[in-house]
């Protein structure tokens, strides 16, 4: 597990890749957005980003001695030991950072769903369970390197498991469910291995992120890399007071969210951009609005806007096209132009 005290990169430290910073934004102002996949080179800072994002959130309350880190406040998605136990008298919680779970390649499927504590049941003869990375994924982030590499059976499993926030386990006579609420995030270069399109649908947002071009941004790049790893700790106070300000933008932003105005036009304009693209489904139309909303309480708007939808637009619909062998055009452009169709210039 990620030691608590090894400094991280700062998130507002990173040079450039705002499509890439938006995005994690969005998933960590509202994360029933789903998940970011991020497509790309690779050594473009992907997996620094998402450490960065997770410590810049806040921490999260969580009841003490429970293996799922539940949340005290939402008392109906506790694991069953936290029901029972709150019978027995009130349970204490504590502030943890929010966990990022990396999900190695090559990973067995006991690790990542849980099993038999094979320690226990020989030594107390106890069937204990013993929990996997799902469980400590649980309110926090699932980052999968090359996740386009991940085994079939692994990404049947995500993509049940992300679908219901739950984690069930039937097997060596354990009969065990538990809550796995995570924001999956996943990285890989799509030259190297096609995604699933249901494993793709499963990915709120995507983005393409790609080597910076520009000559100041890569001696900048170098500049910041360079000062942090000779002076972690002096480098992270350097940025506090940006992350601070960022880490305090999320929250208000994520107590503005319910709230948040979404007129029938904005609602109109998310449906005509998907029916001009002809996706499948109501999940494309359902991210988009949501990644717009999160963006518009990001900005502190006072309602969602046209202007939201487009810069989201991309970013929430690209992986959801469906080839098209009379266009080879990459689907970012393709969004593109169906937003300037849909919704004019
Ligand atoms: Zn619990």
């Amino acid at each position: 597990m990620r030691a608590v005290t090894r400094p991280v990169f700062p998130f507002s430290a990173i040079v450039g890749q705002d499509d890439m910073k938006l995005a994690l934004i969005c998933a960590a102002v509202d994360p029933t957005i789903g998940g970011v996949l991020v497509l790309g080179d690779r050594g473009t800072g992907k997996s620094t980003a998402i450490r960065a994002l997770a410590a810049l959130l806040p921490p999260m309350r969580a009841i003490v001695g429970c293996r799922y880190a539940c949340d005290p406040a939402e008392s109906d998605a506790w694991c069953t030991e936290c029901r029972q136990r709150s019978e027995q008298g009130a349970l204490k919680d504590r502030a943890i950072p929010v966990p990022v779970v990396d999900m190695p390649l090559g990973v067995t499927e006991d690790r990542v769903v849980g099993a038999l504590d094979l320690e226990r049941a020989l030594s107390q003869g106890v069937k204990a369970f013993e929990p996997g990375l799902l469980a400590r994924a649980n309110r926090g982030f699932l980052y999968i390197d090359e996740v386009n590499l991940l085994e079939d059976h692994l990404v049947d499993l995500l993509i049940d498991v992300a679908a219901s926030g739950e984690n069930l386990v039937e097997r060596e006579g354990l009969s065990v469910r538990h809550p796995a609420r995570f924001v999956l995030i996943g990285s890989g270069n799509p030259e190297e291995g096609e995604l699933r399109p249901q494993l793709l649908d499963r990915f709120g947002l995507s983005v393409d992120i790609k080597t910076p071009t520009l000559l100041a941004d890569r001696v900048e790049v170098i500049k910041r890399r360079d000062e942090f790893e000779r002076g972690k700790a002096a480098f992270v106070a350097k940025w506090k007071k940006s992350d601070d300000a960022l880490r305090r933008r999320i929250v208000a932003a994520r107590k503005r969210l319910a709230d948040m105005p979404t007129p029938d036009a904005v609602l109109e304009s998310t449906a005509k951009l998907c029916m001009q693209l002809g996706t499948d489904g109501l999940r494309a139309e359902l991210t988009l609005m949501r990644a717009a909303r999160a963006l518009a309480s990001f900005e502190q708007s006072v309602a969602v806007e046209e202007t939201h939808l487009r810069r989201v637009a991309t970013s929430a619909l690209r992986h959801r096209l469906r080839r098209d062998p009379l266009d080879d055009s990459g689907s970012g452009a393709r969004v593109e132009r169906a937003i300037q169709a849909a919704l004019g210039p």
